[in-house]
């Protein structure tokens, strides 16, 4: 699932919720979670993964 939401939110690659930047490095699996994987931004460093991204990307969205 999260893989799927993923590839269609993000067909370019990630960008970063916070600051939007596309520099975003992957920082493993979340923990508990294996399909969900979290990130971490090389801009803001602040840390994000897919539950994040897409609560908080909703403004971005048309
Ligand atoms: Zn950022």
């Amino acid at each position: 699932m999260y893989q799927f939401i993923r590839q269609r939110r993000w067909p370019d690659g990630i960008s970063c919720s916070h600051c939007q930047s596309q520099q975003v490095e992957g920082n493993g699996n979340h923990q508990k979670q294996i399909a969900r994987k979290s990130y971490r931004c090389l801009e803001c460093h602040r840390r994000l993964d897919d539950l994040t991204l897409t609560i908080f990307s909703g403004h971005q969205q048309e």
